[in-house]
């Protein structure tokens, strides 16, 4: 798969990890794997959904044909597993499909499910074989299939579904004495349909990875910033005017912050713009572990200067947590020889904490931020100064 957009990814982001380091044995890290189960039972949803209610329907056409069909020996028990256990059951999965409460069963429902149909079917051959009836067995190749593309479940579980029910089929022509040359030919085709079902499966499945990998990677091209791995300008905007409103409806207090990297033009002409960089991202690291709860957002604002948002916080617990990160990105240790304020990298903080009130935006704030930070520019850097709106200097 061809990603055009990949040189503007960020190079740590897990989605461009995983599709450099491949997954074709189906299996993303343990850090992507739980979402991708998520995004795939989203995806198939529908699929699960017509596929469970078609296979009720099939079922109730099956057992019309058997109701004609079937001599009087085989016929009660046939209709009892095919409208007393099969149906009942596709439709309970199928009902399953609709509640929210189930999402995260839904592959266990569906297999279940689907494992039992396989069985079913077995069930009822092994019911006409007893009584001697020849009925014929291309139901579970049937059954195969549609484990395979219809059951919206992903490869492990089909095949699982598909080779239990070849062995149940098994044991059942074994113990029942149906010759050998046919047993083999029924075997054989079964056996191909599994292998059939398993490559257009892999397929699939390769796909909707393939598929969720380049969502994610397009997601995070448009959502971070690329350097950093910080969430970009515009997503900050976005999530931080959401939390904002949220604040004025829950009259929760929220704090603003622009940090802005001290002499950092001249860390650049001394240690040039690859340094510069790498200085930027270790910066950022630090500072995207302050904002690890919802509706908190902490972003690179452009160049050297983040913007931070935190909601429902104290002012002296925002200063504190800021104090904090100023000095953890102190104690970093990046060597600037040519900074006024100390022997190393150093960050100036501008805080704007306030109630947000009906009249007042977070544009409101960041300007107030942005002229906390220049004061703390004029008090020297390497500190932080607070300001709430329409106060003098309060940190
Ligand atoms: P002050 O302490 O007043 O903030 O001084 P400063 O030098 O940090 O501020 P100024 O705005 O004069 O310079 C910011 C510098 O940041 C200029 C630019 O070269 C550098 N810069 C901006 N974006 C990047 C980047 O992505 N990578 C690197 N290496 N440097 C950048
Ligand atoms: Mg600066
Ligand atoms: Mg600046």
């Amino acid at each position: 798969m061809k990603l055009p957009s990949i040189v503007w990814a960020n190079q740590d982001s897990p989605y461009l990890l995983q599709y450099r380091d491949g997954f074709r044995l189906l299996r993303f890290s343990d850090g992507l794997e739980p979402s991708f189960r998520r995004y795939h039972g989203e995806v198939f949803l529908g699929r699960m959904r017509w596929g469970l209610l078609i296979a009720a329907l099939l079922f109730l056409l099956f057992a019309g044909l058997d109701a004609l069909s079937l001599p009087e020996s085989v016929r009660r028990q046939t209709l009892f597993i095919r409208l007393g256990l099969i149906v009942p059951m596709l439709l309970l999965a199928w009902l399953a499909t609709f509640s929210r409460l189930l999402r995260g069963s839904l592959q266990l429902i569906s297999g279940a499910c689907s494992l039992s149909c396989g069985l079913g079917i077995v069930g009822i051959i092994w019911v006409a074989r007893v009584h001697e009836f020849p009925l014929p067995y291309e139901g579970i190749i049937l059954a195969t299939v549609f484990f395979y593309f219809l059951t919206g479940l992903r490869l492990l579980a089909a095949a699982l579904c598909g080779w239990l029910t070849f062995l149940g089929y098994l044991l059942v022509e074994v113990s029942t004495g149906l010759p050998g040359a046919v047993l083999l030919y029924n075997l054989f085709f079964l056996a191909t349909a599994n292998v059939i079902g398993s490559v257009g499966g892999y397929f699939l499945e390769y796909a909707a990875r393939q598929n969720f990998l380049a969502q994610g990677l397009l997601q995070e091209v448009a959502e971070k910033d690329a350097l950093t791995g910080l969430f970009n300008r515009r997503a900050f905007a976005e999530r931080a005017e959401a939390a904002w409103r949220q604040a004025q409806r829950d009259q929760q207090p929220v704090a603003v912050a622009m940090l802005d990297v001290d002499f950092f033009k001249r860390f650049n002409d001394l240690y040039g713009h690859a340094a510069g960089d790498e200085a930027l991202r270790a910066v950022a690291q630090v500072l995207g572990r302050y904002a690890r709860r919802p509706l908190d957002v902490v972003a690179r604002y452009g160049g050297e200067e983040f913007v931070g948002f935190w909601y429902g916080l104290g002012e002296a617990d925002i200063q504190q947590i800021l104090e904090e990160a100023r000095g953890e990105v102190e104690r970093l240790g990046v060597a600037h020889a040519r900074s006024d304020v100390a022997q190393v990298l150093t960050l100036s903080i501008g805080l704007a904490w306030q109630l947000p009130q009906a009249h007042q935006s977070l544009a409101d704030a960041l300007r107030l931020a942005d002229v906390a930070l220049y004061l703390a520019k004029e008090q020297g850097r390497n500190r932080l100064v607070g300001k709430r709106p329409g106060s003098s200097q309060v940190a």
